[in-house]
């Protein structure tokens, strides 16, 4: 049985007809729904990509919802906080909160503002006994599971309050008993649909048991409000966490049985650390706000997510523009996707090389009170200094080591300078110190004379005077270096290196 055939199926038994939304103006609808209850990570950013792109690849629509159902947890300024993340990554929606749908159909866009709407439809559900008032406590869904699992069962609802006649709803309605509404699964059948990630999925209703629509407070339950906003809402398509798997075929039933439009569901795969296990703060990468105050560029960023979960068929550092082209449901991959922040810094490399040199003194802050590098580069040489470092940078934190090694007179840490150069011999940078202050025509023409006096050449000659100059192995041209420095710190590193050797 194909998929839609499936959904059909159920309909049929259920026999109801109840109207259609709005039917959707353009062809893909995505959209982004997140619960406004924490700062954004990276698992919801790549949701919110991927939804993006689909959409812009098609000429769609892409929309922003808001799921603050659970007010307890729920705040306006975690929501101001994702929109401003949202924005900075380049990712701006079509219609979201505070937005007048122009049709003014589809609004408004936080649930905590659509009760009315899921009044509306709980009488239905209600009306056409799809759903019943559930009276259990949570003490006696506890039991029940317990003693399910105990005879080996998978738990699911045990069907206590299905079949309450009216007299007893009325009873202990007066009884001040507040009941949640749970909607009713046929006993037989099955759910197919085919993930635009995971291929096709097969679900079996007896598994899936009765679940909550309403809680007992009367706010909708997840799967509800879910799945009934993405349908009057007109999204067509859904991609989200894979740990929604299990939810999908309840939304497609309560969906079918209301006979509103399902969206196409596509599950992204997990997103892990190094360890294997699902990303968390443990791995270093918090939220986007930690990764924006370390300097993260969105472009960077983008690039990464791109890539976690998609099998891109380009290793380019690309703009939105340029993924929309390249981006493929059918390159969704089924295993986890592996976050290493060694290719995160490989694209924020990428990233900052592509910045002009007014954006990085921007992106260094170095506009405002000195910014990261706290005056410490000399206002001439500060056009040689962004010249100098801006290859070797992926965080503005390391412009302020490299404003330390070639402005401070703080001494070359000795670990590093013993590390580099256990086997250089004092004579050597006696000889450099020397051969240095007597003047030379250029950096060449220095080396070029300590490397006939020491016998040194190739990266035996020029490793010690870089590790010497800046106690690192790496880094900037050393003749470009030499010149930020001027004549007598260079001189000065060279003796001190003696020092140590
Ligand atoms: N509010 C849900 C979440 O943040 C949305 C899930 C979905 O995209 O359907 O996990």
């Amino acid at each position: 049985m194909d998929d839609s055939l499936a959904g059909t199926w159920f309909c049929r038994r259920q026999g109801f007809s109840l109207p259609l939304p709005v039917m959707n103006k353009v062809a893909v609808t995505t959209r982004f729904a997140p619960s406004p209850t924490g700062h954004t990570h990276l698992g919801n950013l790549r949701t919110a990509l991927f939804n993006a792109l689909l959409a812009l690849a098609a000429g769609g629509e892409f929309l922003l919802r808001s799921e603050d159902t659970d007010r307890d947890r729920s705040a306006e300024k975690y929501l101001d906080a994702m929109c401003d993340d949202l924005r900075w990554l380049g990712l701006d929606w079509d219609l979201g909160p505070g937005m007048e749908d122009p049709a003014g159909e589809r609004g408004p866009f936080r649930q905590s503002e659509r009760q009315a709407i899921y009044q509306a439809w709980f009488d239905k559900l209600s009306e056409q006994r799809l759903a019943y008032p559930c009276f259990c406590s949570r003490q006696d869904l506890e039991r029940s599971r317990k003693a399910q699992q105990r005879a080996g069962r998978a738990p699911r609802y045990a069907g206590t309050c299905r079949e309450l006649s009216e007299q007893e709803i009325k009873e202990r309605l007066l009884d001040d008993q507040r009941p949640t509404l749970r909607y009713r699964v046929a006993d037989e059948g099955f759910v197919e649909f085919s993930d635009l990630a995971k291929g096709p999925q097969r679900f079996e209703l007896a598994d899936i048991g009765d679940f909550i629509v309403r809680r007992s407070d009367g706010t909708p339950a997840f799967f509800f409000s879910n799945a009934l906003d993405d349908s009057l809402m007109g999204v067509t398509h859904v991609l989200r966490g894979e740990d929604h798997l299990a939810n999908t075929p309840r939304q497609i039933v309560l969906l079918r049985s209301l006979g509103l439009e399902v969206p196409v569901y596509g599950h992204l795969s997990l997103i892990v650390g190094d360890d294997g296990k699902p990303l968390s703060k443990r791995h270093g990468t918090g939220s986007l706000k930690d990764l924006r105050e370390l300097g993260y560029l969105p472009l960077a960023l983008n690039n990464h997510l791109f890539r976690l979960g998609h099998a891109s068929d380009s290793g380019d550092l690309m703009t939105l523009d340029e993924m929309t082209g390249h981006f493929d449901c059918a390159h969704l991959g089924r295993a986890p996707a592996r976050h290493d922040p060694v290719q995160l810094d490989h694209w924020q490399k990428l990233a900052v090389m592509k910045l002009s040199d007014e954006e990085i003194k921007t992106w260094l802050g170095a506009d405002a009170d000195g910014g990261y590098l706290g005056g410490m580069v000399p206002a001439d040489q500060e056009q040689d200094f962004i010249g100098l470092v801006r290859d070797n940078l992926q965080r503005p934190s390391q412009a302020v080591a490299w404003a330390k090694i070639l402005f401070a007179d703080e001494p070359i840490s000795g670990e590093m300078i013993s590390a580099g150069l256990s086997h250089i011999e004092a004579g050597f940078f006696e000889d450099a110190a020397g051969l240095w202050s007597k003047g030379h025509s250029s950096f060449r023409d220095f080396s070029g004379q300590l490397s006939e006096k020491t016998k040194h050449k190739g990266k035996k000659l020029f490793m010690p005077l870089r590790v010497a100059l800046t106690g690192e192995l790496h880094g900037p041209e050393l003749e470009k270096i030499a010149a930020l420095m001027g004549k007598d710190r260079v001189e000065r590193r060279f003796l001190e290196a003696a020092e140590r050797c």
